[in-house]
């Protein structure tokens, strides 16, 4: 089939390996810019886009979307479902993954275990949610951060309120989060792939950072997560309809708790640490989907 790999930028490791992995498997890869795709919707007010013949012709699309193209991408991948492509990650899933307090309130509606948080869109609600989520240190968020980017940890009051305000400048809201401190800059990332978990690594932050992120000076290692932990991270993906999600889970002394979700993992610290072919899973995995959509003609 003709694959199409959604990504701003084909020399990435994650975006090669997919292609590689395509052209192994007897596919037709095609990298697709994502911002090329999205800038038509505005000149000419999207008739660009209810022409198909101007989408590229492929059968499967793989998306990479970065966090800051987030909205374009979504509604890229959003024209492909409806124009009938298979796809690995839904415009529906993405965009559901991406905003923190939307996956926060998907994993707990779904009873699945989240350090304790507080969205906080008003100054006299910052006290309350820091005392409510166990007191200082905590974890501030924003929405939409990645790569470790957005997310600090706050010891005393003044820097909260300093980031409180800085944030409300922007109209942005901000997420108070319980310090999982007992982690000790530790956390483990599962790479589910088509409802299995196809490898996992711990990820230990750099000396004097919290943050586990490989963006960050984190460091991986292979692990192999008890079934407990591979529960979750399967529960979490299925909630979110991901059927390729990197999750993010932390050891917390009342047990694991999810911290997140990421709808385009990056694959080379965990090929890297694991060994696994992860590429060559997603691809399997958008095959068995196509399969499934020419099933239902
Ligand atoms: P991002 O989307 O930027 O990766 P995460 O929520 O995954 O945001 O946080 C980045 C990293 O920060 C995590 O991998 C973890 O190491 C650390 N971290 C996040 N939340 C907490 C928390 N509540 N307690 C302790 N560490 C945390
Ligand atoms: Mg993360």
């Amino acid at each position: 089939m003709k694959i199409g790999i959604l990504t701003r930028n084909p020399a990435l490791y994650s975006t090669r390996r997919l292609a590689q992995a395509a052209r192994t498997l007897g596919h037709q890869p095609v990298f697709i810019d994502t911002v090329q795709l999205a800038l038509r919707l505005n000149p000419g007010g999207m008739s660009h886009w209810q022409n198909r013949q101007r989408l590229p012709k492929v059968d499967g699309l793989i998306p990479r979307i970065g966090s800051s193209v987030t909205a374009y991408g979504v509604a890229v991948v959003r024209k492909f479902e409806q124009a009938g492509v298979a796809t690995t990650a839904t415009a529906d899933a993405i965009a559901q993954s991406r905003n923190k307090l939307r996956s926060l309130r998907l994993l707990e509606a779904a009873g699945l275990p989240t350090p304790r948080t507080e969205l906080v869109t008003a100054e006299h609600e910052l006290h309350p949610a820091i005392a409510a989520v166990g007191g200082l240190p905590v974890i501030v968020k924003t929405l939409r951060g990645a790569q470790g980017r957005g997310v600090i940890l706050v010891a005393n009051m003044e820097t909260a309120e300093a980031i409180f305000a800085a944030l409300s400048g922007f109209h942005q809201p901000m997420l108070v989060q319980e310090y999982i401190g007992e982690a000790e800059g530790r956390d483990t990332r599962l790479l589910v792939v088509g409802g299995r978990v196809t490898a996992a690594m711990i990820r230990t932050a750099a000396v004097g950072e919290f943050r586990s992120n490989l963006h960050q000076g984190g460091t991986a290692v292979a692990a192999r997560p008890d079934q407990r932990v591979v529960r979750l991270a399967l529960e979490a993906a299925a909630v979110h309809d991901l059927s390729v999600a990197g999750v993010d889970i932390i050891q917390s002394n009342r047990g694991p708790l999810l911290l997140e979700l990421n709808s385009s993992p990056g694959l080379e610290g965990i090929e890297t640490s694991s060994g696994v072919d992860i590429a060559a899973t997603i691809v399997r995995c958008l095959e068995k989907k196509l399969r499934e959509k020419q099933r239902k003609k």
